[in-house]
């Protein structure tokens, strides 16, 4: 059975890597010839919205799948016609749009940040007035790890944001001063079926996720229940189908929803060893309609990123219970090129390992 990926990156990778063990073969569709998935299955290199690369691309394929949430939704709805597509087509739309997530989720009576959509001036002096400051002004749709957002301490700041981020399609958000921010994956099968992984404490700096920790330390049961209850609302809703990411800023006991991912996620790249089923293989029993694996941790689990720099492979294999997966790209600035998850079986172990793991993998304090 061949799956098709819209995107060659290393959600990907990981995909294929999770999915050979169930016999499995997969086929990517990227505009670049370098995309790292093309290391472990078959590649179509083309643009998105290229007929022929479309029809290349999902010449004998069972379903389609994405691991990329900028995919232009008209692509998508195209595959659809003549395919499955998982996760719908219609959570693709939602996620995409800043401002079309926040409604949605709003609509389901899930807290979110106070926001306003700007197209120009006059949204923006009233988008203030309702918000206040600080604020963050973001474009609705295309950025990605801090990209595209800029923070507002001053009116003056707002109108050169305004003007720097092009004007409109943007969306104006309160400021949140959480406590931490924490996501959850979740997975839902064809035939219904829900499974939630632990909440994850998330770290970013610079806009980029630099460390997660699952399970989140500290979570109550009420929180965990809360959460749980906010994704399945948006799983029913969206008739979903795989693996869906919510992010959520925690402050005190409240969660208020920040933005959603319809694909495996970053911060779930931690199951990989550090639960029972991975979220890639999950995302791939859910589409396939199989049952869904058991998402109970296996102890407790560090994941830093490899941004930008590549680490003495030797060091970190050292390191007891630590994991290396390099995605095969060439390291560039800010570029996500690998992580490691560290792993033990208790949590003041894996305190204790923290500092080695954050000074090999040359994170910035978080
Ligand atoms: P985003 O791309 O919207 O997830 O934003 C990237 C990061 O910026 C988030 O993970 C937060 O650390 C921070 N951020 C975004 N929106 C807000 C907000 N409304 N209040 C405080 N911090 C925010």
């Amino acid at each position: 059975m061949r799956i098709g990926v819209l995107g060659g990156g290393q959600l990907g990778r990981m995909l294929a890597l999770a999915g050979y063990p169930l016999g499995l073969s997969f086929r990517f569709l990227d505009p670049s010839p370098e995309a790292c998935a093309g290391q472990v299955g078959e590649l179509v290199v083309g643009g998105f919205l290229e007929e022929g690369a479309l029809a290349r691309f999902a010449e004998g394929l069972s379903l389609v799948t994405y691991e990329f949430e900028n995919v232009p939704v008209e692509a998508v709805r195209f595959l659809a016609d003549h395919l499955p597509v998982y996760p719908p087509p219609e959570a693709l739309a939602v996620a995409q749009d800043r401002l079309l997530e926040k409604t949605f989720m709003q609509s389901l009576g899930v807290p979110t940040p106070p926001f306003h959509p700007v197209e120009g001036p006059v949204d923006l002096e009233e988008g203030l007035r309702r918000v206040g400051l600080p604020a963050l002004l973001k474009v609705r749709q295309g950025g990605y790890d801090g990209k595209g957002q800029a923070l507002l301490r001053t009116e003056e700041e707002a109108r050169e944001a305004l003007k720097a981020l092009g004007g409109q399609g943007l969306l104006l958000e309160g400021y949140v001063p959480f406590d931490r921010e924490v996501s959850l994956l979740s997975v839902r099968g064809l035939g219904g079926e829900v499974a939630f992984y632990p909440l994850v404490e998330n770290r970013h700096h610079g806009g980029i996720l630099r460390l997660s920790l699952a399970p989140a330390p500290g979570v109550s049961e009420a929180l965990k229940r809360k959460a749980e209850d906010y994704a399945g609302r948006a799983l029913a809703a969206l008739g979903y189908v795989g693996v869906l990411a919510l992010e959520f800023f925690q402050v005190g006991e409240e969660l208020l929803f920040n933005e959603m991912a319809p694909r495996v996620h970053n911060s779930g790249h931690w199951t990989i060893e550090g639960a029972e089923t991975s979220q890639f293989q999950n995302h791939l029993r859910a589409l396939l309609g199989l049952p869904l694996g058991s998402t109970a941790p296996r102890g407790y689990s560090a994941m830093v990123n490899l941004i930008g720099q590549k680490p003495d492979f030797g060091e970190v294999l050292r390191l007891k219970g630590a994991h290396l997966h390099w995605y095969g790209k060439s390291v560039r600035p800010g570029r996500k090129v690998g992580h490691i998850t560290l792993r033990r079986d208790r949590p003041q172990d894996l305190e204790e390992a923290l500092p080695r793991l954050l000074f090999l993998a040359q994170a910035p304090a978080v």
